[in-house]
Order: structure tokens, then C-alpha cells, then sequence
């Protein structure tokens, strides 16, 4: 297993502390990994900024050639980077494979052509004599911490981007989950010119606070909580720099009662519970018209029943376990709290079994101002709530302080489109939930970040528009 860590060019052992590597499914430490130690980051940061002059004057076709070479890369080692994915965050084997390698290789494919498309939007004569010309260049060195849900392929979107844009960066993966990140670096190291990409390990408040406030640092972009996106900007307002932040979510699902109710529910059992819930744009917070209340909460209840549980290679395993004990025991607070006010209809309790198990849960009878229907659990839970009239709908979901994804479900299409003009969300499905692609953003409104992952508008948090003008 590459455990070493990947500065200026050199794989080396972390000289920090030890930290062990828990596999989910069993609860037991698979590896322990030294963090990288004060000095050791503070080589990574001095590398980045020393490779950033070479780097960041390569043509848009030299990176995309290296870009694409990452991808077959990945698509190339994808059996052993999803088996490591698999044992770091306990999810099943055949899911890490199948759903989340695609779209972590078409991200470097596709920043790959990206790269070639930054141009500034205009060069003429704006003052008599003078020439004036507008470019977009990287803006240096690059911060980026990325979470433990998906971690290679949140490790894809922190790094394609700005690589893509001309910048270095140096990638910390969670401490909870640096395997397939490390991994990735080894074969990185054999592609790209040392100093271009760092990855280092270790705890958020320690290590990735020294990275983020590191004096090269021009930009710094997370995925990850609340919290660690204020920490980031709480740097930046230090020395002036970017700040681009991917952070939490609580997704509402407003079922109008002409929805196709079998397909909600089909993406329900399939998206809420993907990867045991653990995702940014979970679809968790049902919001269904009166009218088709009571028989759409008995059918899901049905439904999210039958999702069977188990570790990463059990036969037709469906969720896995809880990326820790801690995250579990948050994830029962919520719904334990929920329990006072609403009617838990299936699951509800921690799985009988190994591991850090929670049942897959559905909270019906949830007001739309209650807990369990605003905060972020970030496991396998969804809430149920009621309406009976669009205004409302539209009220509670704005009122929330999350902005990132959400959907609506009508046959409808002028309601549709009132609807999605009017939701503060980054974005908004209509009749499905989750489906993404690289060339359409990411993004993210009001508590839930600033700017996007994916499309070419990533390549604005990692850029700075500039003015360039020659006298005749
Ligand atoms: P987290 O914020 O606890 O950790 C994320 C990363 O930040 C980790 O690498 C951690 O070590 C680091 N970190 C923590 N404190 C830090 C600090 N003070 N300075 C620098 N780095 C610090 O989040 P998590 O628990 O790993 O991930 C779950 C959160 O991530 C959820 O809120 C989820 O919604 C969010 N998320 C968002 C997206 C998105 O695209 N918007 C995608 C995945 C996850």
C-alpha cells in the first residue's frame, strides 16, 4: 500500500504524527500514516511556488496532452484505486468501480479541453494610441482540501481545475480517508514535473490549517463542512487570496401531486441512500403535495426497506456503513431528536452488525421548519413534510441557509419553470436528482459555497482577469 506522501517531486514517509486508517465496514485500522510534519508543508508550498513560473507558462496544449495522460491513468489503475476507495470509506466494491471512477477520469478529460478555451474577451483600441488587450492567468499556487465522501474523486475536482488553469497546488486529502489520494499521487509523480501537484496528510485543524494559510498560497479551494469553508475564508481575510468553497448541503425535493410518484421514489431509494447517504446533494428533504401525502410516505417507507446493507464485496450489498463512529453517532443525534415531533417510519436505529451500520431511515410527519428537515445529517436519512401550495414550498426551501442542489417534480412545465427560476439553489433538477456532468458546474449559493466545480466556469476560481495595454 503507498502510504508516503508526494512533495516536490519526492515520495516520503509523513514525519509527523500516526494516524490510523479505519475500514467502516469492520471498525478495524487497515494502515497507519504519519501526517506530514510543519516543515514538510512548508516544502510542499515553497515547490509549488518555485514550479509555478515553469508551470503556469506551459501552453494550453502541453497541459492538456498531461491532463489526458492523468485520465488514462486512472481509467488504466481503476480496479485498484476503486478497491482502496472501497476499503478507506467502507462503500461497496462494485459502486466505487462502476458510479464514481467515470466521472473522476472524464473530469481530467474534460478539464483537459478546458484548458484550451480561456481566452479573454476583448483586445482593441480603447484609448486613442494604445492597445489594449484583456488576459486571464492562474493566480498561483493553489490550497485545496478535499473531504472524505468521494475522496478521489473530490481529490479530481480540487486538482483538474486549477492544474487545467496553470496553477500548482497542493492537495490535502481527510485524514479519514488518504489511501486512494496517495495512491494517485505515486502515479502523478510519474506524469507531471515535480513541484506541480504536493499531496500531504493529515488532520484539518492542524495540517490543513498550516496549508491554507501558507504565505504562497494565492487560492484556496475546500469541499468539505461549514465550518472548514470559514476557516478558509477566515485565511484568506490573513493575505488577501481566492477562495472557492464546495460545502454542505440540504437538498429539498418538492413532489407537486401530478409527479410521476414511482420515479421519485426510484430515485429516492437509489440517490438518498447512495454512497449511505454521505453526499453533498443528497436528495433529503421531501417536500409532497398534500394530496398524495399519505400513499407517497407508505410506498417509500416500502421502498427504502428492502436497501440491503453490507460491507464493500458482500453479495448485493446496496450502502455500506458510516465513514466513522463519530459521523454515526451525529447521525443518530438527528434522528433520535427527530423522534420527539415526527414519526420515524422505517429504520431509526444503528444496523445490528460490525462496523458503523445505521439503518437506512425515513422521518415522515417532519415540519418544514424542524431540525431533521433544515440541518445537514449527511447520512442514510430523508424527511418527509407536507404542503399544499406552491408559495410555501417555495418559501420554506428559499428560507433555508444551504444552496446547492435541489429538484421538482411535476408534469408541469410552466410550473416547472416558475419554479426552477425561483429556487436559490445552485442547482435544480427537474423530474430526476443527481444526474451530473463535467461540463455543467457544480455550484453553489449563499451557505453552501462560492463559484463551482465542473464546466469551464471552475477555471474563474483559479484565474485572474487582467489588463494589458502597449502605446503606439
Ligand atoms: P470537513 O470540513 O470536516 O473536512 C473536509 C476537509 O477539510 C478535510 O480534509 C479536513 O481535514 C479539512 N479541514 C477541516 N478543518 C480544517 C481547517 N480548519 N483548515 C483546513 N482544513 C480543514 O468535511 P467532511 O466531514 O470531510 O465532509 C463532509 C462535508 O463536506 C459535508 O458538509 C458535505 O456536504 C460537504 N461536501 C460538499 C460537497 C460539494 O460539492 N459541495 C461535496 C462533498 C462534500
Amino acid at each position: 500500500m503507498q502510504t508516503n506522501q508526494l512533495i516536490n517531486g519526492e515520495l516520503v514517509a509523513g514525519a509527523g504524527e500516526a494516524l490510523p486508517v479505519i475500514d467502516p465496514a469492520t471498525g478495524e485500522s487497515v494502515v497507519t500514516i504519519n501526517e506530514a510534519s510543519p516543515e514538510q508543508i512548508a516544502a510542499a508550498a515553497a515547490s509549488n511556488e518555485a514550479a509555478f513560473d515553469s508551470w503556469s507558462r506551459t501552453t494550453p496544449a502541453e497541459r492538456s496532452a498531461l491532463l489526458l495522460q492523468l485520465a488514462d491513468a486512472l481509467d488504466a489503475h481503476t480496479p485498484e484505486l476503486a478497491k482502496l476507495e472501497s476499503i478507506d470509506c467502507g462503500k461497496p466494491l462494485a459502486s466505487a468501480a462502476a458510479d464514481e471512477m467515470p466521472l473522476t477520469i472524464d473530469t481530467f478529460r474534460f478539464m483537459a479541453g478546458a484548458a484550451r478555451t480561456m481566452t479573454g474577451s476583448a483586445a482593441g483600441e480603447y484609448v486613442e494610441g494604445h492597445t489594449s488587450m484583456i488576459r486571464r492567468d492562474p493566480v498561483g499556487p493553489v490550497a485545496a482540501i478535499a473531504p472524505w465522501n468521494y475522496p478521489l474523486m473530490m481529490g479530481a475536482w480540487k486538482l483538474a481545475a486549477p492544474l487545467a488553469a496553470g496553477c500548482t497546488v497542493t492537495l490535502k486529502p481527510s485524514e479519514l480517508t488518504p489511501l486512494s489520494t496517495l495512491r494517485f499521487a505515486e502515479i502523478m509523480n510519474d506524469i507531471l514535473p515535480a513541484g506541480v501537484v504536493n499531496v500531504i496528510h493529515g488532520r484539518g485543524a492542524t495540517i490543513g490549517h498550516q496549508l491554507i494559510n501558507a504565505p504562497e498560497m494565492e487560492a484556496i479551494s475546500v469541499t468539505g463542512s461549514p465550518a472548514t469553508g470559514m476557516a478558509a475564508m477566515k485565511a484568506a481575510s490573513q493575505q488577501i487570496r481566492h477562495v472557492h468553497l464546495e460545502l454542505g448541503g440540504k437538498a429539498p425535493v418538492i413532489v407537486f401531486e401530478d409527479a410521476d410518484i414511482e420515479a421519485v421514489i426510484e430515485t429516492i431509494r437509489g440517490g438518498s441512500y447512495f454512497n449511505a447517504g454521505q453526499d453533498c446533494a443528497q436528495p433529503c428533504r421531501i417536500m409532497v403535495a398534500d394530496s398524495i401525502y399519505d400513499k407517497f410516505v407508505a410506498d417509500l417507507a416500502a421502498a427504502v426497506s428492502t436497501i440491503q446493507l453490507g460491507a464493500q464485496e458482500e453479495d448485493g450489498v446496496e450502502m455500506g456503513p458510516i465513514i466513522s463512529e463519530k459521523q454515526r453517532a451525529t447521525v443518530a443525534g438527528f434522528v433520535d431528536r427527530a423522534r420527539e415531533t415526527a414519526e420515524i417510519v422505517t429504520g431509526g436505529n444503528n444496523a445490528n452488525r460490525a462496523g458503523f451500520f445505521y439503518e437506512p431511515t425515513v422521518v415522515a410527519n417532519a415540519d418544514n421548519d424542524a431540525e431533521i428537515a433544515c440541518s445537514e445529517v449527511f447520512g442514510p436519512v430523508v424527511s418527509v413534510s407536507r404542503f399544499s401550495d406552491m408559495e410555501d414550498a417555495l418559501k420554506w426551501a428559499n428560507a433555508s441557509r444551504y444552496g446547492l442542489a435541489s429538484s421538482v417534480w411535476t408534469k408541469d412545465i410552466g410550473r416547472a419553470m416558475a419554479m426552477t427560476s425561483r429556487l436559490r439553489y445552485g442547482f435544480t433538477w427537474v423530474n430526476t436528482h443527481g444526474v451530473a456532468s463535467p461540463e455543467m458546474p457544480w455550484a453553489a449559493m449563499k451557505g453552501s459555497g462560492t463559484g463551482c466545480d465542473m464546466s469551464v466556469y471552475s477555471l474563474d476560481a483559479y484565474t485572474a482577469i487582467r489588463h494589458v495595454m502597449i502605446a503606439h
